[in-house]
């Protein structure tokens, strides 16, 4: 639907007819009185396109309104009693413009129910990576001790959530691993073998060196962080790309942004782009404290640091729908289609000036950036926050 304008027919949550700009009446139809306050029409066309001047949902804008599938996030801290990462489930989806997210290991077997049960109460869709660490991140060293890796409580977990996991998640640096190593990751091989699920392997400082990680992932595994700016990072003093990386390309293994407090550099970003090997998702690694005080803020924060990357806006906005529907295995949350419930985000892209900060302090000043506006989930329409 890339480059056409339309409108798109909403009823009782559900999108009920998707046609070309103009024809149809009531261009956003609602029904259901849970969207009493939400306009009675206005149009909403697909990406790249325009939402057009009827607007009591306080979307009015001089730039147009681009609609996309509901933004999924494949890396955020969603269990709120946990800190430093935690947050609330939909303060980091829906507020932000961002209608799934899958948590990356906060829980593990210890605690995975209750997330899960947090889930089901938000608006915001979750999905979430098991921590291998029984304990999951109530200390920031969940892989330190290898008695905290326990094997049968990760297949009980996966017996009981299995609706809500997508794969396994192993924190591999050395704050997380201390003196065990790649031992935690051959462990997580090995279950990730037992179970079917693939690998979310976030990537830091060493030991162990990355040379030693990156060999241990397979097709369909996650490199969270692969733009991270550390001294153990996956591009030379140079900005060439090590091989290990080249490797884990032809392999089919899936590159994760994971920006987060720590892990994302313009340095390593531009020099990424300067070699094609641009991300397969773009994820923000939220948790409340980069939240409130940066540098990640938002998905729509990120996004925009890809814009001024020099990534075109419908590749941005695949790497948060399309590409991470299909990673999941679930494509009906990353397209728009008459008689799907209706998963959408609303956006813009504003000509206002921002100073983009990177997780080295960097910064980059933008003249345009991504705004979320609201998002329409589960039968209603929800304003995003955005950030003054
Ligand atoms: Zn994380």
């Amino acid at each position: 639907m890339t480059g056409e304008e339309i409108d798109i027919v909403i009823e009782d949550g559900k999108i009920s007819a998707i046609t070309a700009a103009g024809q149809a009446h009531g261009d956003i139809g609602w029904s259901g009185q849970e969207l009493a306050g939400a306009p009675a029409t206005s149009e909403v066309s697909s990406l790249p396109g325009r939402v057009d001047a009827t607007d009591e949902t306080g979307m009015a804008s001089a730039s147009p309104v681009y609609v996309s599938s509901g933004w999924i996030d494949m890396h955020v801290h969603a269990f709120p009693e946990f800190d430093p990462y935690g947050d609330e489930i939909d303060e980091i989806g829906v507020k932000r413009g961002v209608t799934t997210i899958v948590d990356a290991g906060s829980c593990g077997a210890d605690r995975i129910g209750d997330l899960v049960a947090g889930g089901k109460q938000a608006d915001t869709n979750l999905l979430a990576f098991l921590n291998i660490s029984r304990i999951g991140l109530k200390r920031i060293d969940e892989l330190s001790k290898l008695a905290w890796i326990d094997r049968e409580k990760v297949k009980q977990s996966i017996a009981a959530y299995g609706d809500s996991i997508v794969g396994l998640k192993a924190r591999i640096s050395h704050s997380v691993v201390r003196e065990s190593g790649v031992e935690p990751l051959r462990i997580a091989r090995e279950l990730s073998r037992e179970t079917g699920l693939p690998l979310m392997v976030h990537i830091g400082s060493a030991p162990p060196d990355i040379r030693e990680v990156i060999p241990l992932l397979q097709r369909k595994d996650i490199i969270t962080h692969y733009l991270n700016g550390k001294a153990n990072n996956l591009f030379d003093a140079a900005g060439e790309p090590l091989q290990v990386l080249r490797d884990a390309i032809s392999r089919g293994v899936h590159l994760d942004v994971g920006h987060g407090t720590a892990s994302f550099s313009f340095r390593v970003a531009e020099a990424a782009k300067r070699h094609g090997i641009g991300p397969d998702t773009i994820s923000t690694d939220i948790y409340r404290g980069n939240r409130l005080n940066g540098p990640v803020y938002s998905m729509a924060n990120v996004l925009s640091k890809f814009l001024y990357l020099g990534y075109p806006l419908e590749e941005a906005i695949a790497a948060v729908t399309t590409r991470a529907a299909q990673w999941l295995g679930r494509e009906e949350l990353g397209r728009i289609r008459v008689g799907d419930p209706a998963n959408l985000t609303l956006f813009t892209v504003e000509d206002k000036p921002i100073t983009l900060v990177d997780s080295e302090g960097e910064q980059r000043v933008s003249d345009r950036r991504i705004e979320a506006k609201g998002v329409i989930t589960h039968g209603k329409f929800i304003k995003c926050e955005v950030r003054a």
